[in-house]
């Protein structure tokens, strides 16, 4: 395949604009240009995306399916332009054009269709699995709805829909010819056919038409070009004629309406469970079109009976949420294709494999019985009878094991359990740290650990370095370059020899240059948005993640008050003046979430004009933190916050992405991080407070009492009583709620007893910086060491422990 040049993209660009939009380029928009461009990448990739999908088809390949409720995707263009590798040339394209790339590329809306880390970990993989050139792709929903967006009103959040479709999403292809009908509700008979077997027949079910809409996943300069295919959910048959019925026509439309609230919004909930019904249809209308989908093209490419899917295909469920997936196979394998229970059930459990993200009890799904009998009661009846077989498999082949039964059932407790219908029925079960899978193995899924140690691994998270390293940080990536040459594009391990170069004060010096060129262009962004100048010599200390009460944002919180009352204390105070920068959004119905929101921007605005603290002190919240919003911060960074209370952050992606960009990680022995101390050592970080044993300790034994904090601590007691007393409120009212859960439910996340220790972290990172090679040097040898957090290794290790796909 010919690379085109920037003469090239102009040409193809300028005869698209004059033909489509019959404009000459100097009359175009940055939105019409935007349009070109996708239309000449979509060009090229087409002729790719057909030879891939020929080449699986002609070698009979064996493919993983990767199923997710949550793509988390972002915006395209860029990352497009750079694994067909034609991001410089495009920029100098758009250049000599006489636009700003910069402006064109955001034409293109984030696709935001995930929440946060499980959903951004969905879209690195399909990156790398294409651009190891592998057979892998996605299967998820295409949300009309994304994750809504933030804006801060008063200091509060509020949230608008993001109608991300408003404009033609460029990427998306609609494959009408692949639509299939996922059925709801309905009776179930059974009878018995003459050589005793039973017939199935589930009949006046609600039908839903899913539609699927792909989008090319392009490999790295290497022609593979994979699908994420993506449902939409429209009625089975097109509208009825108007001429009749008024009432039978508007009860049509009601129902046409409720039928594409399947597609209709992505549930804003991370890392929380919502046991809402809509939420189950949403998962089951995802499974049953994607399993469907599987069968019909594996027959239709394969011509081999379903007793061999399991040779050809293999499904990674990414969390339980498209966990139905294991009895709609079920289901097809016994009632469309007339395979007893004992032949579907060996393929079904040759076929997935589970990946557990939390150990979070309130994320843990469970559906009432009544509710999963009503809406799909040919599924229900399946995992009735799953679970069944398994508890009498415990009652007479583990007989030590009886007295466990109530915690392994799938269905106990009028609830249908979820992750224990997903590690039942899988051949693979999987943490996304080291420490998450330790935890899962000797805690959370100890009983099911001991009946099948051989299912439970590990596969710690990664991040493609291709975006996170290479497109957001093009400055970065050119210096390394200049360094070490271009070696750890392909292998990001050798990132490895950039330490050669530690003591190397010029080298030194270079990066320390790369990281202020990129704090000033964060710098003008937040003038641009905020109106806020900060001091782009001050340190830039980052939290951007959801806003959840175990991530802590409140710790940091408190340290930005404790300075902010010590420099009140004393003005002229010897500090190293501060940035902090947050980003973060609080699913809608949390109010303590929403709560700590409100406090970071009313401790801003406190903080941000005092005269006291000019020079000093700045916090920065910005709004609608999203994928591209990271893609701005991250470069800037060079203090990364990583302060879960530890045990709770299974693994964390976003420290890998700040660690990659030469951020320092201050952070708690938790997730990933503990992967990253073991790497760059205590010396090449900031690690503080609780380890994972003493925190689920004081959780079973009890002993902490944050009371006696309070009472001992000045600086702490001085902090909650001006939550309390209204000092930080325009009435006395704000906060308290926040008060009241530290002082009276125990500081369930350990914000008071890491306080101390988290103070005194930051004391040391502020006395490395004065030392700019050191720090310089720190900040070297974690980028060296970051590859191995390329998401390129993670699927590397899923390819050879789990899914065992060649590449083609
Ligand atoms: C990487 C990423 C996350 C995950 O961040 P954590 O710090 O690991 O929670 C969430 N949201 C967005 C937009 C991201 O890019």
């Amino acid at each position: 395949m010919k690379r085109l040049t920037a003469e090239d993209l102009k040409a193809r660009m300028t005869t698209y604009i004059n033909t489509t939009y019959r404009l000459d380029v100097k009359e175009a928009t940055e939105e019409e240009v935007f349009y070109a461009l996708a239309a000449v990448v979509n060009e090229q990739v087409k002729p790719l995306w057909d030879k891939t999908n020929e080449r699986y088809k002609s070698e009979q390949t064996r493919q993983v399916y990767y199923l997710s409720m949550e793509f988390l995707i972002g915006r395209l263009i860029e990352s497009n332009l750079l694994n067909l590798g034609m991001l410089k040339e495009a920029n100098q394209a758009l250049q000599e054009l006489g636009f700003q790339a910069e402006d064109v590329f955001t034409v293109e809306q984030d696709a935001a269709l995930g929440n946060g880390g499980l959903g951004r970990l969905a879209a690195c993989f399909l990156d790398s699995l294409a651009s190891l050139n592998y057979p892998g792709h996605g299967y998820g929903i295409r949300y009309r709805y994304g994750l809504f967006e933030q804006r801060i009103i008063h200091g509060n959040q509020v949230e608008l829909p993001d109608y991300w479709l408003k404009k033609p999403y460029p990427w998306e292809v609609r494959r009408e010819e692949e639509a299939c009908v996922v059925q709801f509700q309905g009776i179930v008979r059974m009878h018995q056919r003459r050589n005793g077997s039973l017939e199935i027949n589930h009949e006046h079910t609600d039908k839903v038409l899913a539609v699927p809409y792909d989008v090319p996943v392009i490999g790295y300069e290497n022609e593979t070009v994979n699908t994420l295919r993506l449902w939409s959910a429209e009625p089975v048959s097109g509208a009825p004629d108007n001429s009749g019925d008024q009432e039978e026509f508007y009860h049509h439309l009601d129902f046409e309406h409720s039928i594409e609230q399947l597609s209709g919004f992505l549930y804003p909930d991370d890392s929380s469970y919502e046991g809402k019904e809509l939420r189950l249809k949403q998962q089951y209308f995802l499974v049953s079109a994607s399993v469907q989908n599987m069968i019909k093209q594996f027959k239709k490419n394969y011509r081999l009976s379903s007793k061999h899917f399991p040779e050809k295909i293999v499904i990674q469920i990414n969390d339980t949420h498209p966990s139905l997936s294991i009895p709609e196979l079920m289901r097809i394998l016994m009632d469309e294709e007339d395979l007893g229970w004992d032949e579907a059930w060996e393929i079904t459990t040759r076929v997935f494999a589970y990946t557990n993200h939390t150990t979070l009890s309130e994320a843990l799904e469970t559906w009432p019985i009544a509710m999963m009998q009503k809406l799909l009661p040919r599924i229900y009846m399946i995992i009735d009878e799953i679970n069944e077989r398994f508890c009498q498999g415990i009652w007479f082949d583990h007989k030590e094991k009886r007295d466990k039964i109530p915690e392994l059932a799938i269905i106990a407790d009028e609830q249908v359990h979820m992750a224990r219908l997903a590690i039942v029925a899988s051949f693979s079960v999987n943490g996304v740290a080291n420490i998450h899978t330790e935890i899962l193995k000797k805690k959370e899924m100890k009983e099911f650990h001991e009946l099948y140690p051989e299912r439970f691994n590990n596969k710690t998270n990664g991040i493609t370095h291709r975006r996170w390293l290479m497109q957001v940080n093009p400055k970065l990536t050119s210096l390394i370059q200049d360094i070490i040459g271009d070696q750890w594009v392909k292998r990001p391990k050798q990132l490895i020899s950039l330490l050669r170069f530690q003591h190397d004060k010029d080298v030194l010096e270079q990066f320390a240059k790369v990281k202020n060129e990129n704090k000033l262009a964060l710098a003008n962004f937040i003038h641009q948005q905020m109106g806020i100048t900060v001091d782009d010599q001050s340190i830039f200390d980052v939290q951007i993640k959801r806003l959840h009460e175990y991530k802590r944002q409140l710790l940091n919180v408190f340290h930005i008050i404790y300075l902010y009352n010590e420099l009140k204390e004393n003005p002229n105070l010897d500090m190293t003046p501060r940035t902090f920068i947050f980003g973060a959004k609080a699913a809608p119905s949390y109010h303590l979430a929403k709560e700590v929101i409100k406090l970071i921007n009313t401790v801003a605005s406190i903080v941000n004009y005092d005269k006291d603290t000019k020079g000093k002190l700045k916090v920065i919240f910005l709004e609608n933190y999203n994928v591209s919003l990271a893609e701005k911060i991250i470069p800037a960074a060079e203090i990364s916050e990583q302060i879960s209370t530890a045990s709770k952050e299974a693994s964390g992606t976003g420290n890998m992405k700040f660690m990659m960009n030469g951020a320092l990680t201050m952070g708690t022995m938790d997730g990933a991080n503990v992967e990253i101390y073991d790497l760059v050592g205590e010396e090449n970080m900031f690690i503080f407070g609780l380890r994972a044993e003493e925190v689920l300790d004081y959780y079973q034994h009890g002993g902490y009492h944050a009371r006696d904090i309070y009472n001992k601590d000045d600086r702490v007691r001085r902090i909650l009583d001006q939550l309390n007393n209204g000092e930080f409120g325009t009435h006395d009212i704000e906060f308290k709620d926040i008060y009241y859960n530290i002082l009276y439910h125990n500081d369930p996340y350990f914000v008071l007893k890491d306080f101390e220790p988290y103070i005194e972290a930051h004391e040391y990172a502020e006395s490395v910086y004065r030392d700019k090679m050191k720090w310089q040097r720190m900040s070297l040898i974690n980028i060296a060491h970051s590859g191995k957090f390329s998401s390129d290794r993670t699927i590397q290790e899923y390819v050879n422990d789990i899914w065992k796909i060649n590449p083609t």
